[in-house]
Parts: structure tokens; sequence; C-alpha cells
């Protein structure tokens, strides 16, 4: 069992460095150098234990999921990322389960270069927040405020598993290894975000579910989206197991991490080259429409209503 300044020097000895890092873990501070002619995006997000990940969820997937999460921010905005901080709260001094916790957290942190920098570390609940700093070209940020009436609306990857995952576990049925790793160790689209500066006009990541997170480009942008339900994309473990309405109640719930984006019809070619050279799925699932709000759409055309467009605290 360590003290807090053990607990902290556990995490501190692992760190790999980054150039542009002045001053790292250690001091009141840290100290970065953010590079010429680039804005800064900042983002944060909080899990807590039983409310963004199920009790049972490992520790090295609770780290992973906290920075996972907050790379999806960044990719939304089509920053790289640079730098964040973890502010940890553990109800014990547990150094088996916080190394492992800090395994899945620089598992991916390694694969998109982002550098621990600092962070807090408290007795209480458990609970993460990380927050992410990138940069981006000055100007180029993709906004929630830039969808234009005519835009197609595409959508990454398939949406629903993690929400089928969740089902599973809180029913306490057997979930197989590959769909629970969709709950778990989402995979943010940060290399794609970060290649639609330029191409897309908004663009937001799918973590309450995709109606609900399209209604607020749609409310920043002053515009309406028409989404067809039968056009999300679905993995096969999901196609085989789950049909129609059950389906895109799934699809629509939340916890994908995926991007969601408009852009102009004439980027079309564009956008499936990058699916290509990315081998990452872009799906054309709607359009921007003059009006407000998001229509659900069956492929009559006919207008769907599900029960409930996605996920919300205080709900
Ligand atoms: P202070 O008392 O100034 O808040 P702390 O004792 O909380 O300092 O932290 C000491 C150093 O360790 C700081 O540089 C802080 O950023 C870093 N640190 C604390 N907890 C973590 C953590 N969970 N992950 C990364 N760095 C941490
Ligand atoms: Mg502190």
């Amino acid at each position: 069992m360590s003290g807090e300044f053990e607990l902290i020097s556990r995490i501190a000895a692992r760190i790999s460095p980054r150039s542009d890092v002045v001053l790292g873990i250690g001091d009141d501070g840290a100290i970065v150098r953010p590079p010429v002619g680039r804005e800064l995006v900042i983002v944060t997000d909080t899990l807590n234990r039983g409310v963004h990940f199920p009790e049972d969820t490992s520790a090295f997937d609770v780290g992973w999921k906290a920075l996972a999460v907050n790379l999806s921010d960044l990719a939304a905005m089509g920053a790289t990322p640079a730098w964040c901080t973890l502010a940890l709260s553990l109800p014990a001094p547990d150094d088996v389960w916080l190394d492992a916790c800090i395994d899945g957290f620089l598992a991916l942190a390694v694969q998109h270069d982002i550098a621990l920098v600092g962070g807090d570390t408290t007795l209480g609940p458990l609970s993460l927040t990380v927050t992410a700093c990138g940069t981006v070209a000055a100007g180029t940020a993709l906004r929630r405020d830039a969808a234009k009436v005519g835009d197609d609306i595409w959508m990454s990857g398939t949406l629903g598993d993690a929400a089928l995952a969740l089902r599973e576990v809180l029913q306490n049925k057997p979930c197989a290894d590959e769909l629970r790793s969709r709950l778990d160790r989402p995979s943010p689209r940060c290399e794609l975000g970060r290649a639609l500066a330029g191409i897309a006009h908004a663009c937001i990541d799918v973590s309450d579910g995709v109606l609900q997170d399209l209604g607020h480009v749609c409310v920043a942008s002053g515009v309406g989206a028409e989404v067809r339900l039968d056009a999300l994309p679905a993995s096969e473990v999901l196609a085989v197991q789950v049909e129609g309405a059950k389906r895109w109640r799934l699809q629509t719930a939340g916890d994908d991490y995926e991007l969601c984006f408009s852009a102009d019809p004439t980027q079309h070619s564009v956008i499936e080259a990058l699916s290509n050279s990315l081998d990452v799925a872009l799906t054309r699932i709607g359009r921007v429409v003059s009006g407000q709000g998001v229509r659900a759409i069956d492929a009559g055309g006919g207008e769907v209503q599900l029960p409930s467009s996605g996920y919300q605290h205080f709900g």
C-alpha cells in the first residue's frame, strides 16, 4: 500500500518525454511549448465508476477509456493530440490496480503521441478526469456551428456495439470479448479528425447518441437534419443479433466514439478516398436541411419516433 506521493511516483516513473514538454510531472504546474501558428484545443471529460463504466471493468480498460473519450473530443475538433493531465480519485491506495490503470492509459497515449504532464491524486469514489490539449492550424478546427444546408451527413465506423455490450452486462448475460471491447476500449478517430480539417464543415463525436449529438450541431449551426435510420452503419455482430427498431435504438444510444460530420456533396469522392487511405468505414447517413431539429426517417422517408434520443446526466 502506498501513500499519495508514492502513487504519484509510480506514475511519474513511467512517463516517456515529448520534446515540447519543458517541465512535466513534479512541479506545481507543467510547462509546454505550443507550436507557432497553431491554436490550442482543450477538452476535458470525467469517468465515474458505475456511471461511465460498469463496476466490473478492468483497471486497464478504465485507464484506456478515460483517455480515449478525451482523444475522441480532440478528434472531433480536428486537433492533433499533444498533452494531458489525469485527476484520479481512488477509494484505496491500490498499487496493483493503479499500475494496470496506467498501463491502459499509456498504451493508448503512446499510440497517439500524447504526453501525460500532470494531474492530481486523491482519496474518494473511483473517478478519473482527464484534460487533454491538442493543436490545429489556426482557423481550421472542426466546429459544431459550421454545418450548411445541403451538406451530406457522414458517420465513421459502426454504431451500436457498445450499447449492445452494456445491455448484456447489465442483464448479467455473457458478452463476447469482441463486443465488450467496443464498450471498454473505444478507438478514438484522431487521424480521421485531423484529415477532415478543410474537408468537413461541422463535426462531432458520437458519445451520447448520434441523434442527440447531431441535435447540438443543428442548434449551433441554425439548421435541421434528416437521418436515414436504415443507413446507420452496423457491425456484423450487431446486424446478426438485433434487427429493425431495436437495432436503431442501440445505434442511437451512445458510447460509440465515432465521428459524425457534415460536408458539401462535392466532397463525396474525396471522403471515399479518405475512407480507403485510412481504412475507416465512412457512411452517408443523411443530409442537412433548412429548419430545425433532427428528423429520423425510415427507408420510405416516414418519420420514426424513438423512445429516447440518447444519454443525458440528470435526465
Ligand atoms: P500540488 O500539491 O501542487 O497539487 P501534487 O502533490 O498534487 O501537487 O502533485 C505533485 C505533482 O504530481 C504535480 O506535478 C502533479 O501534476 C503530479 N500528479 C499528481 N497526481 C498525478 C496523476 N494522477 N497523474 C499525473 N501526474 C500527477
Ligand atoms: Mg494536487
